[in-house]
């Protein structure tokens, strides 16, 4: 299983639907699931957005949890 910690949520949303759609037994839940699968695919675009300190521009998802450059770099400093 992937870590549902380094997906966005609309990643996890559409592992979700698929894998809810894979192993239902009933027609008509199959039948939502595309319709919601569907309406998945016609989301509009997450709007990226850019690090204050690094610069880095990502989903606002991934960037909330990134490492940040300038903080690494200043961890390697100590290293060396
Ligand atoms: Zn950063």
């Amino acid at each position: 299983m992937t870590d549902d910690t380094t997906l966005t949520a609309r990643e996890r949303l559409r592992i979700h639907l698929r894998e809810a759609r894979r192993t239902t037994d009933s027609s008509i839940v199959e039948v939502q699931l595309d319709a919601a699968l569907d309406a998945w695919t016609d989301l509009p675009p997450t709007p990226l957005r850019e690090c204050p300190i690094c610069g880095k521009v990502g989903v606002p998802e991934r960037i909330q949890q990134h490492r940040c450059k300038i903080q690494d770099q200043s961890d390697e400093n100590i290293e060396f």
